[in-house]
């Protein structure tokens, strides 16, 4: 077994920048070319930056562990080429043999199929995955985890929006979202949270709710501001409001994944509300092949409808219906280029623009009384609790193992403390 695989695998470490797929399972595939998704494409998130700027050395060497553990022959670090001061520094700091691939700044660069095809030039079918065209992406800090080799206990969070100043920092997995804005001096009066990014993060109402390792950030904002009330709206009011649709067609021409070729139209999602069940599942059936992104909503649509909402809620329906997406190989759109929506622009349109500014690593120590420890932080099946109520736990203690041939990721406790309470989906601890 690969080093990369088993360190992934006995130190519990996921895909630290979204879904938390086990990383021991991605590392195990062969591909030629391994790419590190640098790009960090959600305005107001920072972590990936801070943790090439000042975690570089173990970063480098999990970087060459994992490639080698796929057998790539290509390493590469996709990144922004608005970073040019951090360019250098990775220019002179990284192993001569990892290449830099110098992304523009538009959104979703970070998508795995749009980051694909920019630095390889190849084509993810639809409906497949990277490497069908025989690659593999993975977070900066998914593989700084790898270099670092030691249990994750812990999670880089940047806190922005409307805080003194944007700050990165570590964070002990079990946390709860008050204790990480407290630590980094954010107002809890008056504001609102998003879990993530502006796009594709969600909004957090319960501020005891926990960090687990997919967590990049919290954006502070006021309330009141326009981006909470759209992410709050209520799946009803979308679908009233989907009625003033006047099938413009501005949200498929800007969607990433329809200039990829996928044929992903949420106009056509939008129109299908009004239709009777069997006509509108014909019509709504380009949301399988949907990423998320948002950006239909956010930032394409003239009228402030939610076709976003409206696709999220499609795919999901489509899926209990047993509807599963079909490979196909699709032409790029020749538009490609030439629509790709500038991250400045949609800072503007977010109505974000006062909240760009600075941002820092600092060495914050989060100080948790309790932590909650889901037992399903990844893909796959949940951990199966390894300790019991009253159990005195140390400081990187294993407490959920991965059941016997099961796709899951193992779990930490990062602090020292006694079990409170043990469930099917979490592992509580008093920290002492
Ligand atoms: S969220 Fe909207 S823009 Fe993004 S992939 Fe889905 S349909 Fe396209
Ligand atoms: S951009 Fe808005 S108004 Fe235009 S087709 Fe899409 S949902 Fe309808």
């Amino acid at each position: 077994m690969a080093d990369a695989v088993r360190i992934a695998r006995e130190c519990g470490i996921v895909g630290a920048g979204g879904a938390g797929f086990p990383a021991h399972a991605k590392f195990s595939a062969k591909a030629d070319t391994f790419i590190v998704n640098a790009a960090e494409c959600e305005p107001l998130l920072y972590k990936d930056q801070e943790i090439l700027e000042n975690f570089l050395e173990p970063f480098a060497k999990g970087l060459l562990m994992a490639a080698e553990a796929i057998g790539a022959s290509r390493a590469v670090v996709g990144i922004k080429e608005k970073h040019a001061r951090l360019i250098e520094k990775l220019k002179d700091e990284l192993p001569r043999e990892v290449e830099l691939s110098l992304l523009r700044d538009t959104y979703p660069s970070g998508d795995e199929f749009i980051l694909v095809y920019d630095v390889t030039g190849r084509a993810v079918p639809r409906g497949g995955l990277p490497l069908d065209v025989g690659v593999v992406c993975s977070n900066v800090e998914t593989v700084l985890n790898i270099g670092l080799g030691r249990p994750v206990t812990e999670k880089f969070v940047t806190v922005s929006g409307a805080v003194p100043e944007a700050v990165t920092f570590k964070v002990p997995i079990g946390a709860s979202y008050r204790d990480v804005l407290l630590a980094a001096g954010a107002p809890l009066e008056d504001s609102g949270f998003i879990i993530g990014g502006p796009m594709m993060g969600f909004v957090e109402e319960d501020l005891l709710s926990p960090v687990t390792k997919t967590c990049s950030g919290i954006l502070v904002l006021p309330k009141g501001h326009p981006l909470l009330s759209k992410k709050a709206r209520k799946v009803e009011s979308v679908h009233k409001i989907a009625y003033s649709c006047d099938q413009c067609m501005r949200c498929s021409d800007l969607c990433p994944r329809d200039l990829l070729g996928h044929g992903v139209k949420p106009h056509k999602a939008m129109i299908a509300i009004a239709m009777a069940p069997k006509e509108a599942e014909a019509w709504q059936q380009s949301a399988l092949y949907c990423c998320e992104c948002a950006l239909c909503t956010l930032y394409a649509c003239p009228e402030d409808l939610d076709p976003f909402r409206v696709m999220v809620e499609a795919k999901r329906a489509l899926r209990e219906r047993g509807f599963k997406p079909a490979k196909a190989e699709l032409a790029v759109a020749p538009m490609y280029p030439y629509r790709r929506t500038p991250t400045s622009l949609l800072v503007r349109r977010l109505g974000l623009e006062d909240f760009i500014g600075p941002h820092r690593f600092a060495e914050i120590t989060v100080k948790p009384k309790r932590l909650v420890l889901p037992l399903k932080q990844h893909i796959g099946a949940p951990s199966l609790p390894m300790v019991a109520n009253g159990d005195n736990v140390r400081a990187g203690q294993l407490v959920g193992e991965i059941p016997e041939g099961a796709l899951g990721s193992r779990i930490f406790t990062p602090l020292k403390g006694v079990v409170s309470k043990v469930t099917r989906d979490a592992v509580m601890v008093e920290v002492t």
